[in-house]
This record gives structure tokens, C-alpha cells and sequence, in this order.
């Protein structure tokens, strides 16, 4: 589906698929809960061509923010500009140049795939000629089922069949909401392959995930939001190198029962009776100086392993204190 992906348009296509500014959402509480500030003044851009990544533990605002992009919750302040349409001035436009998978699957289910493309296509407006029905049951790999009622589909089937419905009227931007939540390993490499395919392919893709691994695998730039605000935004690999982090560990040829002097300055640890690890930051030390303590300790090396960061460890240092359990880590 290469060619067709992005439409042709005589108008020059906008340097940043998605700009937001100044994005707020209070929701008014009803009953005894009082309002609820879900999003507070959030600026972010999102590069034309970008798989971009909105990563943020439960409750951060992940899904209020997408909704509004979507047309489906209105904001309390702020601007969105999608592929250069303000949703404000011209909401069709704006909707016109979006597709979104939302979190929550809902599908009747007593449509069948094929069905549920052409009504949504109808809903867009889509002329019957320039429908691509059969294409997209083929992207997303449910040609064998596009007569089956929707309720005898898989969930992963069910996911792919969204992702489908959000592409009929070929939206440059789309937008997934927590894609692969309750999705097994193996379909969630299915899908990951299918939303790299369609970003190759010239969609900008935004997706939201609290599956770390997910961004780290999938996006080239990724934001991290919390309680409402961004707090990170950056290319993945400049925010990989954020993590001032490493930890270089030693296998010794005999048992120690403590840390010798050199190294004990360097707050090593004996996690073992022949195991050392040195934590250090590389942009204060250099591994020299850990080498050279663990020559003057007159200790005789087997082995030796280094240990990078990652985005997990970014994550938590960013969002510290906002979640105990509700952060997945990699896959389930
Ligand atoms: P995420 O998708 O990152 O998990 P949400 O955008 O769903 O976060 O929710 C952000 C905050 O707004 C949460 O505290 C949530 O309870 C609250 N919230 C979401 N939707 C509503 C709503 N319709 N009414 C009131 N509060 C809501
Ligand atoms: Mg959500």
C-alpha cells in the first residue's frame, strides 16, 4: 500500500504533522468527585514522518490528549494543529487528516470486516471507486476473514481490524492509543511490523504505550508524559543517552570477604564472594579509573560484563513516585 498511503495534494506538506500548544483538560467531576486537571498546558510537535512515541504510566493523560486530536473530547484551552489544520477552524479538515485506533475496542459484532470498512468509509465520505477495502484487509492480514462476523474474530484480529478502519479515508497522520494493551507477544510483533511498514511508507504514526519496550523498539522520537505535563521530548537515542548510567561488573578468580580499599572508594559492591560491580556515571569517570583501582587491589580479573541503561530506567527516574504498579515493564 506503499503509493497510496499519503495522499497527493497540490498543497505543500507541512513540516510537523502534529502541533499542540498550551493544551489543557479539566474534567468537571460529577457528584462527589471535584474536577479533574488531566492535562495541564501541554506543547508538543510531532516531525511529518515521525514514529513517535507517547509514553506515560496510567492516569498521565495519554488518552484525553489523543481524544482531543480526534475530535472526541473538547479541550479546556490550548491549540492543535494537524497537518497544519487547527482543529478549532477547521474540525473536518483537521478530522480528514487523522486516524485513530482508540483504546477501547468497540465493534458491532454482528458486522463483518468488509462491512465495517465500507460503513466507515461511507462515514468519510469515500466514493465507492476510490475505496481500498480489499488493500487494507490485506495490509493488516484478515483477507480470510473479511465475511466473518466481527465477534468471531481474535482480539489481535480485532486490533488489526481498528487499525484498518482508521486508515480508509488515507489519513497522513495515525494515531494509536495504546495498540497492543492486552495483546500477546507474537501479535504484537505483527503489529509492530504493520505500523513500521505503514510509517515507511510515509504515515506519521503516533502511539501511545506504557509498555516501555514498545517505544524503545518502535519509535525514533518519543515523549514522556506525566500527571498532565510533558516531561521529556526527544529523539530516542538522545534520550537513551540521557541516563547518566552505567555499572561494570568484574568476575575474580577468588572469594573476597570484603571490598578492597581502592575500590571501596569507588562505592563498589561484592554481590557475590567473586562478583564486583562498580556503578559509576561515564560523564564523571572514566572507566580507567575503575580499572586502574581494581589493579591496585591486586585483583586478578576472569571476566568482566558492562551494563547500559535504558528507557525503563529513564522512565522511572522521569516519573519517580508516579506509579508502583502500574508501569509495565517490557512485556507481560
Ligand atoms: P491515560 O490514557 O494516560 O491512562 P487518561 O487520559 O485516560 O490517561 O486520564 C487522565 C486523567 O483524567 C486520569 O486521572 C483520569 O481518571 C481522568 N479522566 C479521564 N477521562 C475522564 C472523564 N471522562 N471524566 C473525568 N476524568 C477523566
Ligand atoms: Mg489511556
Amino acid at each position: 500500500m506503499a503509493e497510496t498511503t499519503v495522499p497527493v495534494s497540490p498543497i505543500p506538506l507541512p513540516a510537523n504533522a502534529v502541533e499542540i500548544r498550551g493544551l489543557t483538560k479539566v474534567y468537571q467531576g460529577s457528584g462527589r468527585s471535584g474536577p479533574k486537571h488531566a492535562l495541564k498546558g501541554i506543547d508538543l510537535t510531532i516531525p511529518r514522518g515521525s514514529l513517535f512515541g507517547l509514553l506515560g504510566p496510567n492516569g498521565a493523560g495519554k488518552s484525553t490528549l489523543i481524544n482531543i486530536m480526534a475530535g472526541l473530547v473538547n479541550k479546556t484551552a490550548g491549540e492543535v494543529r494537524i497537518w497544519g489544520t487547527d482543529i478549532d477552524i477547521s474540525p473536518r479538515q483537521a478530522r480528514a487528516s487523522i486516524g485513530v485506533v482508540p483504546q477501547e475496542l468497540n465493534m458491532d459484532p454482528f458486522f463483518t470486516p468488509r462491512e465495517m470498512l465500507e460503513l466507515q468509509a461511507g462515514l468519510y465520505g469515500v466514493p465507492k471507486g476510490e475505496r481500498r477495502t480489499d488493500e487494507l484487509l490485506a495490509a493488516v492480514g484478515l483477507s480470510d476473514k473479511a465475511n466473518a462476523y466481527a465477534r468471531t474474530l481474535s482480539g489481535g484480529m480485532k486490533r488489526r481490524l481498528m487499525v484498518a478502519k482508521a486508515m480508509v479515508h488515507t489519513p497522513p497522520v495515525l494515531v494509536l492509543d495504546e495498540p497492543t494493551a492486552g495483546v500477546d507477544i507474537e501479535l504484537r510483533r505483527l503489529l509492530w511490523e504493520h505500523v513500521r511498514r505503514l510509517n515507511k511508507a510515509g504515515t506519521t504514526v503516533l502511539l501511545t504505550t506504557h509498555y516501555l519496550q514498545e517505544a524503545e523498539e518502535l519509535c525514533d522520537t518519543i515523549a514522556i508524559i506525566n500527571h498532565g505535563e510533558v516531561v521529556a521530548c526527544e529523539p530516542k537515542t538522545q534520550l537513551l543517552r540521557r541516563v547518566d548510567a552505567k555499572a561494570v561488573t568484574f568476575e575474580l578468580d577468588r572469594d573476597l570477604d570484603a571490598v578492597p580499599e581502592p575500590l571501596a572508594a569507588l562505592h563498589a559492591e561484592l554481590t557475590e564472594p567473586r562478583r564486583l560491580v562498580v556503578r559509576y556515571q561515564p560523564s564523571r569517570q572514566k572507566a580507567d579509573a575503575i580499572l586502574a583501582a581494581v589493579r591496585a587491589a591486586g585483583l586478578s580479573v576472569v571476566d568482566l560484563s558492562t551494563e547500559e541503561s535504558d528507557l525503563e530506567d529513564i522512565f522511572l527516574q522521569l516519573t519517580a513516585g508516579a506509579h508502583d504498579n502500574e508501569v509495565s515493564r517490557g512485556a507481560a
